[in-house]
Order: C-alpha cells, then sequence, then structure tokens
C-alpha cells in the first residue's frame, strides 16, 4: 500500500470521502497515489480516513437508519429504480472512469458495470424476497408468522478487481433491505465510487443512507471493530479475508469475508480442444489475471495435453496488449507498479524451478506506453504442484499447466487446494460432467464453462478458504445476511382463557 502526505501530490486531483451526503476531505493528512497503470503516471490522491473519519460516517448511516428503516418498501425499490436508470445511463463514464485506474480494457469494464447492474435490478425486486411465512391457527386462536428486518449500519469493504461491481454485490441489496451502509472501496482505484455516491443521491436517496471512506488499515480497522456497525461484507484477498472475519466476529457482528483463489481447469481428453482452448486464453488471460474467478491452473488429462497447449499457444501470440482504453485492445495493464513486479517475481521462480515456459510476457513493451505496468500474456507448462506458480494466487497473465495421467488424480488436485472459488471441466462426456459437479470440493462449478459466475439471482461464494462466514454474496443469501428473521406468535380475541399455566407452552 503506497501511502504519503496529502502535501507530496498537490496539485493532484483529489479523491475525498462522501459522508452524510457530501463530499469531506476528513481529518487526516495521510492519502495514497493514484495511477493510469498504461502510462504509469500518479492521476490523483485519495484520502485516508482516520477513525475519527469512520466515526463520522458511522454516525451519517446510524442516524439515517432510524428513519431509513420505516421508509415504505416501495420508497426503496424506487430508488433504486431510479439509480438503475442512471447507472445504465452512464455506464460508459463509469467504465472510462475504471479503466483509467484499474487499467481493464473498456469493454471489460462495461461488462463489470453490466455485472452490477443486474444486482440493482435484482435489488428492484427486492419486495420479493422480504415477504415472510404465515401460519394460521398453530394452536387454537394463534397464527404465526415471520418478518425479515434490517440489521442497521452494514460496511463493505473491497478489492481493486472490480472497484464497481463488487461494491455493487453488496450495498443495492443492503440499502433495499433497509440498511445504511459505509464503503471502504479499494486505495488503488477510489474513483467509480464517488461517482456511485452522487449517482445515488441523484436517484433520491436521503443523506446519510450510502457513505463512502478511503484508506487503508486505519479505516478498515476503525470500521471493524465499531461498536454501531452491525455487520461487515469484505472481499479480497484470504490472509485480509481470515483476518476481517476474526476480527469482526469478536466485535460480535455478522461476517462475510470472501478470499482470494486458485482455480482450476480440468481439460479431459474427450473435450472439444479448440472450444477449451478459447476457454483456457479468455479465462486465463481476461483483465490480465486479475480476476478472483480467473483460470490460473490448466489441468491436461492424458492426450489432451499437447493439443491444448499447441491451441492456446497459437491465441496468445495473437491477443493485443495494450492501454484498456485504446480499441482493438484485448489486455490491459496489471494495476500497481508494484504488483507488476510481483507476478514477474512468479515467473522468475516458475523458470527457476523448473517449469517449461512456452511463452514469457516480461520483455513486452507497449509502444508509447513504456512506463505502464505491461505484463504479455505468459504460459508455463509441466508445471509441478510444489512451485509457487502453482500453490500461490500470482493475479496476473501467468496460466500454468500441470499435466496428469488419471480423471482421478486431476480432481483429487483440485480437492486438496485450499482454495475452493471456481473450477471448470471441459469434456463432451456427461458421466465425467456429472462426477465432476458431484465430488468438486468447491463452491462455483463450471460445465464447459470457464467462468461459472452466477447470475445477480442465485448468490456467489466459494468454499474452503475462499470465504469465511456461513452467507455467500448477493442474490437470496445475500437478502438472508443483510436481516434478521423475526417469528411473531399471536393471539387475538382467545375466547379460552385458561388461566395461569406454568408447563411448556403445546398446541391445542
Ligand atoms: P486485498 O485483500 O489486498 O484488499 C482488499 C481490501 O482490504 C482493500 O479495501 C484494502 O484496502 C483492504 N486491506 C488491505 N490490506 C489490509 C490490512 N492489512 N488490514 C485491513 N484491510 C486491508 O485485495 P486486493 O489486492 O485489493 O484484491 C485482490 C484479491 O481479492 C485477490 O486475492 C482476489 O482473489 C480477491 N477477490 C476475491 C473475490 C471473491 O469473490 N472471492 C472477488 C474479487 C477479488
Amino acid at each position: 500500500m503506497e501511502a504519503s502526505t496529502a502535501s507530496t501530490f498537490s496539485p493532484m486531483r483529489q479523491i475525498q470521502h462522501w459522508i452524510g451526503g457530501a463530499s469531506s476531505g476528513g481529518t487526516s493528512s495521510r492519502g495514497g497515489a493514484v495511477y493510469n497503470p498504461a502510462t504509469g503516471r500518479q492521476t490523483g490522491e485519495v484520502a485516508f480516513a482516520t477513525s475519527a473519519d469512520v466515526d463520522a460516517a458511522v454516525e451519517a448511516a446510524k442516524s439515517a437508519f432510524e428513519s431509513w428503516r420505516h421508509s415504505a418498501l416501495t420508497q426503496r425499490q424506487n430508488v433504486m429504480f431510479s439509480f438503475r436508470e442512471m447507472v445504465s445511463a452512464r455506464r460508459r463514464e463509469l467504465a472510462e472512469t475504471l479503466t483509467a485506474e484499474h487499467g481493464k480494457t473498456i469493454d471489460d469494464a462495461l461488462g463489470e458495470v453490466q455485472r452490477g447492474l443486474e444486482v440493482i435490478e435484482f435489488a428492484c425486486n427486492i419486495a420479493h424476497l422480504l415477504k415472510g411465512d404465515y401460519s394460521e391457527q398453530v394452536s387454537t386462536g394463534v397464527d404465526t408468522y415471520t418478518i425479515r428486518q434490517p440489521l442497521g449500519v452494514v460496511a463493505g469493504i473491497t478489492p481493486f478487481n472490480f472497484p464497481t461491481m463488487v461494491p455493487m454485490w453488496m450495498y443495492p441489496i443492503a440499502i433495499a433491505c433497509g440498511n445504511t451502509f459505509v464503503l471502504k472501496p479499494s486505495e488503488k482505484d477510489p474513483s467509480t465510487s464517488q461517482l456511485v455516491a452522487e449517482m445515488l443521491a441523484e436517484s433520491g436517496l436521503p443523506e446519510g443512507v450510502f457513505n463512502v471512506v478511503h484508506g487503508d488499515k486505519e479505516a478498515v480497522d476503525a470500521l471493524i471493530t465499531h461498536p454501531d456497525v452491525a455487520a461487515v461484507s469484505f472481499v479480497g484477498s484470504t490472509p485480509i479475508a481470515r483476518y476481517i472475519y476474526e476480527t469482526g466476529t469478536q466485535h460480535g457482528k455478522r461476517v462475510q469475508a470472501l478470499g482470494g483463489a486458485k482455480n482450476h481447469m480440468i481439460v479431459l481428453p474427450d473435450a472439444d480442444i479448440e472450444l477449451a482452448a478459447d476457454a483456457a486464453v479468455s479465462a486465463g488471460y481476461g483483465s490480465a489475471g486479475e480476476r478472483c474467478m480467473a483460470i490460473s491452473a490448466v489441468v491436461a488429462v492424458g492426450d489432451a495435453g499437447d493439443r491444448l497447449i499447441e491451441g492456446v499457444q497459437a491465441r496468445i501470440e495473437k491477443l493485443e496488449v495494450g492501454p484498456g482504453d485504446r480499441p482493438g485492445v484485448e489486455m490491459g495493464p496489471l494495476v500497481t507498479s508494484d504488483h507488476l513486479e510481483r507476478v514477474r517475481g512468479y515467473v522468475d521462480s516458475g523458470e527457476k524451478q523448473g517449469a517449461l515456459l512456452v511463452a514469457d510476457g516480461r520483455d513486452l513493451v507497449v509502444e508509447g506506453h513504456e512506463d505502464g505496468y505491461f505484463l504479455g500474456p505468459t504460459l508455463f507448462d509441466n508445471v509441478i504442484t510444489d512451485m509457487s506458480i502453482y500453490t500461490d494466487e500470482i493475479f496476473g497473465p501467468v496460466l500454468s499447466t500441470v499435466r496428469m495421467d488419471h480423471y482421478e488424480e486431476a480432481i483429487r488436485l483440485i480437492n486438496e487446494n485450499p482454495y475452493g472459488n471456481g473450477t471448470a471441466v471441459f469434456t463432451n462426456d456427461g458421466g465425467a460432467a456429472r462426477k465432476f459437479q458431484n465430488e468438486i470440493q468447491v463452491g462455483m462449478v463450471g460445465i464447459n464453462v470457464p467462468i461459472p459466475v452466477p447470475l445477480s439471482f442465485y448468490s456467489f461464494g466459494g468454499w474452503k478458504d475462499s470465504i469465511f462466514g456461513s452467507h455467500a454474496i448477493y442474490g437470496p443469501e445475500g437478502v438472508h445476511f443483510y436481516t434478521r428473521q423475526k417469528v411473531v406468535i399471536s393471539r387475538w380475541a382467545d375466547p379460552l382463557h385458561r388461566g395461569v399455566d406454568l408447563g411448556f407452552p403445546t398446541h391445542g
């Protein structure tokens, strides 16, 4: 995390907090530099919140909760509907803003906005999922029913790789359920959060219902230990997810913390190899591999390996790498220079540890963008499972191929991996596919689909070290996470006055 004092960067564009319906510079002199990864140049400076700034945001959210929780369900849905229209109309502006700080291509950024928009659309119809159950006459003159109620102030802490979509996995549902929200986005690409805060205000959301605090560990720690924060949604790397879960729950909060990944794609000998090669390249190098659902290990079974490597190699030779806002570019830069160095380090170590480097992206130079954080698509073959390119989440355009003789071994390999976010099998054999969906220890499974991200009316979540907490994110599980169930047992006009009875109540 690159931090400095605000004075170092002026007169840079200042990216501020959003507290109680207005921009706020906060109380800190600390800030972080924001770069355009395609040029390597600093474009802005983001304020880092102190615990006093976090207190102010939580206080604004707490006081807004008092009326927001009593607002009509139709009012909350109407705000979401207006917001949906605004995000849809201004999707290009959001996409360009996020490309300028993240680096991904504009098309990819538009796809990100679209997937976030779908969660907003889901929230437009939240009433359907807030309905309770009703049982009449559970006992004589007694009815039982359930109500789902909001929790209060909810915090969201989000990663750099989907700066628009991942927050949208959280706040539309939390807010539509009647909660108020404090978002702490990634400090690497914070600007779309500011845009979204303004759009929510223009959509009629009352002040204080949605707040943004920028920053680093100081802001995060203040949020996850704050006595007035009822719940925390986190998405990011596994060590931080574990820390957020442990600290948040120790402070009495409901926590869902989604972590990192190492996603495998098995290719069986009977698979359509052309389809599998297209899928491996799309899922391995899309967004420069900076997706939690990116494929990073291809497991080639039997004689699928040679044909697959040939297909992948032919495709990556044609990939256009460059600045994300240039038409025709298919893969942009990595997010920061530190991250570029880290990913290059993995390529160096894979080579030293004896993997076969089939395509080496380290020498790529993008003309006119020599200071950008570019790494070309990189492909390894004959990767062994104790190499760091296999064991670690690289989060870059580096695809490893592991060769296996048997399908059973490939399944075991995935099941023994500590992560369990996404996985895929490529085969034309229905029985093999069914075995995979039945036996694989991973939360999201693709059958001839490399990136199995569910639409907004399902929920998203991995298994094992890819999630901490019992709720997946968005969709029906999101509604359950952001609400508490209350059960009511009522008796009206019961003609039978039975008098005092100290026995345990039974029906009848
Ligand atoms: P990260 O864990 O470094 O940061 C995530 C958030 O935590 C940021 O807001 C950051 O400011 C904050 N943070 C960082 N260090 C902290 C610390 N020591 N204490 C408290 N807060 C801290 O993740 P990232 O690099 O921004 O994002 C990439 C990671 O996110 C990858 O591991 C990727 O797999 C994961 N991810 C997972 C999913 C999923 O759905 N499972 C989705 C997207 C990204």
